[in-house]
């Protein structure tokens, strides 16, 4: 109908496009020029891959959100939903080299091309509506020195295809973990709620969010975040990262 779904999207808190810049961001962000990865050839339609390097990266396999190789990775340790990765990674392929571009060569763009594509191949499986979208925060400090947080731009793109809000203030990281993949799981958990906090725990009562990030290799910053945000009453989670690393 062209209205927005609810009364909260009109809030400063959720990040949806208006009409007008989601056709400008679609323009110029959905049809990159050259292919994200090789920064080379043309990409294929629809996508931010040309075709030679899309041959040499292995989409993940969506046929079953609730039960795969990144759900699987999570059993025992956090209740999810679903759990969803754009491509598999490996060192040097070309998914490798667009998440380093995005991530340390000031190309967030990426980021969202990637969440736009995922999440127009989400709508064509049997996946249940989810009703917001969690971008894995940045520690402020982190953010400043790389001027944006990559999950943010994921999340955006995600959103714009998929159409529900991105609740971007809700979930605030406060301790900077850089040491962090250096200890074992049991010393990192001793201080979750040191680490992340939930802001907006009203916002997120009784909804089914999906809590996204770059990538998914142990899963531990997912794990934090998610344990917050199973706190608040009556949410349910689902992640999806722009790509699955081999453990
Ligand atoms: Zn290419």
């Amino acid at each position: 109908m062209g209205t927005p779904k609810n009364q909260a999207q009109m809030t400063s808190n959720f990040i949806i496009p208006s009409p007008r810049e989601f056709c400008a961001g679609f323009i110029h962000l959905l049809y990159p020029e050259l292919c994200v990865a090789c920064d080379r050839d043309i990409p294929l339609k629809n996508a931010c891959f040309c075709l030679k390097c899309r041959q040499k990266i292995t989409p993940f396999d969506l046929s079953s959100p609730g039960d795969n190789e990144f759900t699987d990775r999570f059993w025992g340790r956090l209740p999810i939903q679903y759990g969803v990765a754009g491509f598999h990674l490996s060192r040097k392929n070309p998914i490798h080299r667009a998440i380093h571009k995005l991530k340390y060569h000031n190309k967030p763009e990426i980021a969202e091309i990637l969440g736009r594509e995922l999440g127009q191949k989400l709508k064509l499986t049997d996946i249940q509506q989810m009703d917001g979208i969690i971008p894995v925060p940045l520690h402020p400090a982190k953010e400043r020195a790389r001027g944006y947080n990559q999950s943010l731009f994921f999340a955006k793109g995600l959103a714009e295809s998929m159409q529900i809000p991105v609740y971007s203030k809700a979930l605030e990281r406060k301790k900077f973990t850089a040491t962090q993949t250096k200890k074992n799981r049991m010393e990192r958990f001793e201080n979750v709620g040191e680490v992340f906090a939930i802001r907006q725990a009203d916002l997120l009562e009784g909804k089914h969010l999906l809590l996204v990030d770059d990538v998914m290799t142990t899963g531990a910053t997912l794990e934090m975040c998610g344990q917050q945000l199973l706190q608040v009453q009556g949410a349910s989670l689902s992640l999806a990262t722009m790509a699955i690393a081999d453990l």
